[in-house]
Order: structure tokens, then C-alpha cells, then sequence
């Protein structure tokens, strides 16, 4: 499944291709992906210009001359492909290994400027939707999503507000989508391990009695940023050797301090702990409980 920085790189590979750009033509060959296309999607993309291309958590936005914006969502396997006079791009494919059979080229879009941006999507969890520009915020894909981790509102303060009172563990709160949006299991591990937060604490423990952040929310917050600043880089250098390297991998999954790490040494410099795994909500934690006391 992609994660918020894999879905940035794409965002940033397909906008020289899509932004300042007329749909000429729609090739949409199927009725559905993993929910139906929106009524007419071919014809109300057709003579479009895309006015700027953005990221709402791990949806892709493209605002449209017409009034509309196009959301796009991944799923689990889907990928843009950028063909264009100076060759074929496929941005920010570095978790899953390339499934480059045209059987999966579900959606074509063609521009005035010769670009074709092609989606491919071998188990169909992506989706394609039109709402109205404003009141995006509102619309049925966003309403309820909380702060965006890359976006100027996660601070300490924010954290403390988020989590003040609540005894959920601190790992469980941050993948809590309705307070903070897009940041997946990979992340919180690596973040709450340079944080020296223990996954299981109760979240909160970054704040204090009257809602005020203790040192360890500014901590969470910068690390949570970091991390996610580390890994758009690491795609962007995946994005700009792509042409010249197979594209299964990227380099920053073997920059991971702790996650899928289990029995190994853990990476934080004269640390002598062993990364251990445990399973919170059904999903694997990884963590140093030498870094991350209790
Ligand atoms: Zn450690």
C-alpha cells in the first residue's frame, strides 16, 4: 500500500506532465475501479485545464478550469505512467514491484500538450472521483479526515490538543485517521522510535493536565515531520534515477531504524537494544525498548 510520502512523489512526478494542461481525450475502460467512475467522467474531464495538482493525505487533487476537482486515491497497487516527448516515467513506485501488464491500464488521459498519463491498477483498491472545487473540504472523501502530518498543523501544541486524556496507546492515536491523515504504520514506528516513545503509552503522556504540551509532543512532531521529509526526498531521488534503475526498490526502506527490523540491532547510534516486534490492533510494531522505555 502506498504511503502519504510515496503518493507525494507521484504527486510531484506527474506535475510538470498534468499542471497547465487540457484533457483532450478520456479513455476510461472500465465502469468501475474499486467504487464506480462519477456519471460522465470522460466528458467532463474533455477540454479541462488542470490548475494545479495537490495532496489531501493520500488522495491526489487536480483542480480543474471547469470548477471541478479530480480526487484520485491509489488503493493498494495503483500507479501513474507519464509518457511525453522526453521518455516514460512511472513516479514513486518504491514499495511494490512494477505489474506492467496494459490488462491493467484502466484510465488514459491524453493532453493538448502530447503528455499521456496512463493509470494501472492490478487490484483495483484505487478510485477516481469529480466533486465541486469548493467546499472540497467537505466532500464525502475528506469530511472527518484530521490534520494533514506534512501540512504547517501538526505542531506539539496540536498533538497535545489531539491527544490530551486519552489512554489509547500512543501508536493507535496516530494511525487514528480522524486526527491525523495519511501517516501509515511504517512512519509511526520509525517516528514514536526517534521520538523515544514507547508505542504503547497511553497518548496522553505528551500532554499535560490542562491540554499544554509536554517536551516529548514537540519531539513527536518534529520526528513525525522528518521522517515523512526523509522518505518524499528518498522517492525523489527514486523518481529522477528511475529511467536507469529497475523501479521494484527504492532506498529508503533500507534507511528504516526499527521497522520490519525484528532481532536485529537497532540503528540509533550506541544503542545496544534489539528491535522487537509486537502486534497492537493487528498490525506489527516495531520498536527499541532500550530507545523507548515504558
Ligand atoms: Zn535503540
Amino acid at each position: 500500500m502506498p504511503e502519504l510520502p510515496e503518493v507525494e512523489t507521484v504527486r510531484r512526478g506527474l506535475e510538470p506532465a498534468m499542471v497547465g494542461a487540457r484533457f483532450t481525450k478520456v479513455d476510461q475502460r472500465r465502469a468501475d475501479l474499486r467504487f464506480p467512475f462519477p456519471p460522465r467522467f470522460p466528458a467532463r474531464l474533455a477540454g479541462a485545464r488542470v490548475e494545479a495538482l495537490s495532496r489531501r493525505a493520500k488522495y491526489l487533487v487536480a483542480d480543474l478550469s471547469t470548477g471541478e476537482s479530480l480526487i484520485m486515491h491509489l488503493g493498494m497497487t495503483g500507479r501513474f505512467t507519464v509518457e511525453h516527448a522526453h521518455g516514460v516515467i512511472t513516479p514513486g513506485e518504491f514499495h511494490y514491484a512494477p505489474g506492467t501488464m496494459p490488462l491493467h491500464d484502466h484510465v488514459v488521459f491524453d493532453f493538448d500538450t502530447g503528455a499521456r498519463v496512463t493509470y494501472n491498477d492490478v487490484r483495483r483498491f484505487g478510485y477516481m472521483d469529480l466533486v465541486p472545487s469548493t467546499g472540497l473540504a467537505a466532500c464525502k472523501h475528506f469530511a472527518g479526515l484530521g490534520i494533514e502530518p506534512l501540512g504547517n498543523a501538526l505542531s506539539g501544541e496540536t498533538l497535545a490538543a489531539l491527544f490530551r486524556g486519552k489512554i489509547a496507546p500512543l501508536k493507535a492515536a496516530l494511525l487514528d485517521q480522524r486526527l491525523i491523515a495519511g501517516l501509515g504504520n511504517i512512519y509511526v514506528c520509525e517516528a514514536l522510535h526517534r521520538a523515544g516513545l514507547h508505542p504503547e503509552a497511553p497518548a496522553g503522556i505528551v500532554a499535560t493536565r490542562t491540554g499544554r504540551p509536554r517536551a516529548s509532543a514537540h519531539r513527536l512532531a518534529q520526528e513525525i515531520r522528518a521522517v515523512l521529509n526523509e522518505a518524499v526526498a528518498a522517492g525523489g531521488s527514486t523518481l529522477r534515477d528511475f529511467a536507469h534503475a529497475d523501479g521494484s526498490l527504492g532506498y529508503f526502506q533500507h534507511g528504516f531504524k526499527v521497522y520490519d527490523r525484528e532481532g536485529e540491532p537497532c540503528a540509533a547510534p550506541g544503542c545496544s537494544g534489539i528491535v522487537e516486534r509486537i502486534v497492537q490492533s493487528g498490525r506489527s510494531t516495531f520498536y527499541c525498548a532500550r530507545c523507548q522505555p515504558r
